[in-house]
C-alpha cells in the first residue's frame, strides 16, 4: 500500500493513544493513508489489537532499548506524543519525561529522513503548575490562554516543548505542536488517569453493594462550570496540526467547546449504570474517593467473575486519586479561540462524549 504519512504514536495504549490508534488508520482521515506504529512497555491489549497499528513493545525511558527497536523504523514522519511518567517531584517529572521524549528522538531523527512534526500532548497544568505546585503558587487568570507567559515554576510541559524546539532547530522543516487538554474523557483501561472510567467502576461498586451513588467531591466541584476533553476529538486536533501548516510550532488548547456541571454528568452516570440519582449533601463530611473504594479490590474481583468481564485489577482499571484531585475544586476554564481562529473547527457535545466513553467501557467487557 502507498502511505502518504507515517505515524509514530508513543503511548499507543494510552487515553488519547487509543484513539490515534482508532482514528489515524481510517480512510477520511486527514493526511492519510497513514502507516501507523504504536509503541507501549505492556503486550498490546485486545482493546488496542482491533486497530491496524504495527504494536511495538519498548520502554523509551531506557535508551539502549528505544535506540534498538524504533531506529530501524526508517520511515517515519510524524511523532505523536501521549506518554508520560509520574514521579513525586517535579525535577523527577522533568528529568524522566524529558529524557523519553530525547531517546525517541535520538533513535528517530538520524534515521528518519522524512520526519517532519512532532505532536506534544500536554494539559491545563501548563496554565497551574505541576501537582507540587497546587495551592502554593498563583495560577494563570481564566479562560486560559495560550499565549500567556510560562508560570515561574518546572513543568514537565515546558520541558518536553523545550526539547521539541530544540530539536526542530537542528532538521530543517521539522515542526512541532502541543496539545494542552483540560481533564479527558476517553477509553483506555491502561490510563494512568483517567477520570470516567474511574467513575464507571465506582458506580459499578455501588450498584453492587446496593448502597447510594454519592459525589465524592467537593460542593465547588459539583456546582461550578467544567470542561473536558474528549479524547477523539484531541486526537482530531493532533492530526490537524500534523497536516495543516497554521496548525505548527504553536501551542493550542483542546476542549470540547461547551461547558457542563458535574451535578447534570451526575445524572448521566447514575441513568447509564441504572443508579438512584443522589443530590450534593453539604451536611456530610467529605470523604475522598480513594478513602471511599480503599478495601474494594476483592469486591472489583467479585464484580468481574459475575459479570464475566475483562480480568482486569481495581488498581489497574480506577485511578480514583485523578478523582479526587479534580473534585477537589472548582475547574478552570480554558479558551477555545486560539484554535478556531487557526482553522481547527472541531467541538463535542460533552454530555454525548460522556456515554460514548460509558459505552465503550462496557462493550469492551471493563465494566458491566
Ligand atoms: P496515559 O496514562 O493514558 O497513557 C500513557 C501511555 O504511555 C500508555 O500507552 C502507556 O502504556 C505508555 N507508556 C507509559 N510509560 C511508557 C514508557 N516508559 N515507554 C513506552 N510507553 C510508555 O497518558 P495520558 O494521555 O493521560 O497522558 C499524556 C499527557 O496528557 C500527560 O502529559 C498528561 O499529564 C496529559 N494530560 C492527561 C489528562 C487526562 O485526563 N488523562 C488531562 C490533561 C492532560 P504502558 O504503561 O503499557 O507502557
Amino acid at each position: 500500500k502507498n502511505f502518504q504519512h507515517v505515524a509514530l504514536i508513543i503511548g499507543v495504549t494510552g487515553i488519547v493513544g487509543n484513539s490515534l490508534a482508532e482514528i489515524l488508520p481510517l480512510s477520511d482521515t486527514p493526511g492519510g493513508p497513514w502507516k501507523v506504529y504504536g509503541v507501549a512497555r505492556r503486550p498490546q491489549p485486545p482493546w488496542n489489537a482491533e486497530h491496524p497499528v504495527e504494536y511495538i513493545q519498548c520502554d523509551v525511558a531506557d535508551g539502549k532499548e528505544t535506540s534498538a527497536k524504533l531506529s530501524p523504523l526508517t520511515d517515519i514522519t510524524h511523532i505523536f506524543w501521549v506518554t508520560w511518567a509520574n514521579f513525586p517531584t517535579e525535577a523527577e517529572c522533568c528529568k524522566v519525561n524529558g529524557g523519553m521524549l530525547q531517546n525517541v528522538l535520538d533513535a528517530v531523527m538520524p534515521n528518519a529522513p522524512n520526519l517532519s512534526h512532532i505532536c506534544l500532548q500536554t494539559g491545563h497544568k501548563h496554565y497551574i503548575g505541576p501537582f507540587e505546585a497546587f495551592g502554593k503558587i498563583k495560577p494563570h487568570e481564566t479562560p486560559f490562554v495560550e499565549d500567556e507567559p510560562r508560570l515561574d515554576v518546572i513543568n514537565f510541559y515546558y520541558t518536553l516543548e523545550d526539547i521539541a524546539i530544540e530539536a526542530c532547530k537542528k532538521k530543517q522543516g521539522l515542526t512541532w505542536s502541543s496539545h494542552r487538554a483540560a481533564v479527558i474523557f476517553g477509553f483506555s483501561p491502561y490510563s494512568k488517569m483517567n477520570l470516567i472510567g474511574s467513575l464507571c467502576v465506582y458506580a459499578a461498586i455501588c450498584k453492587h453493594e446496593n448502597v447510594p451513588f454519592k459525589f465524592p467531591g467537593t460542593k465547588a466541584a459539583w456546582n461550578c462550570y467544567s470542561v473536558a476533553s474528549d479524547a477523539d476529538l484531541i486526537a482530531e486536533q493532533q492530526i490537524w496540526s500534523s497536516v495543516d501548516p497554521i496548525g505548527k510550532n504553536e501551542g493550542f488548547n483542546c476542549s470540547n467547546g461547551d461547558l457542563f456541571k458535574w451535578k447534570h454528568v451526575w445524572k448521566i452516570l447514575a441513568e447509564q449504570f441504572e443508579l438512584e440519582y443522589v443530590e450534593f449533601d453539604e451536611n456530610e463530611p467529605y470523604v475522598s474517593l480513594t478513602e471511599r473504594m480503599k478495601d474494594k479490590g476483592p469486591v472489583w474481583d467479585e464484580i468481574v467473575k459475575k459479570n464475566n468481564l475483562e480480568a482486569t485489577k481495581l488498581e489497574e482499571v480506577a485511578t480514583f486519586w485523578f478523582a479526587d484531585v479534580i473534585f477537589g475544586f472548582e475547574c478552570m476554564l480554558d479558551s477555545m479561540n486560539k484554535s478556531k481562529e487557526h482553522g481547527f473547527l472541531g467541538f463535542r457535545n460533552t454530555k454525548y462524549s460522556l456515554i460514548s466513553v460509558i459505552d465503550k467501557m462496557k462493550s469492551h467487557k471493563i465494566v458491566p
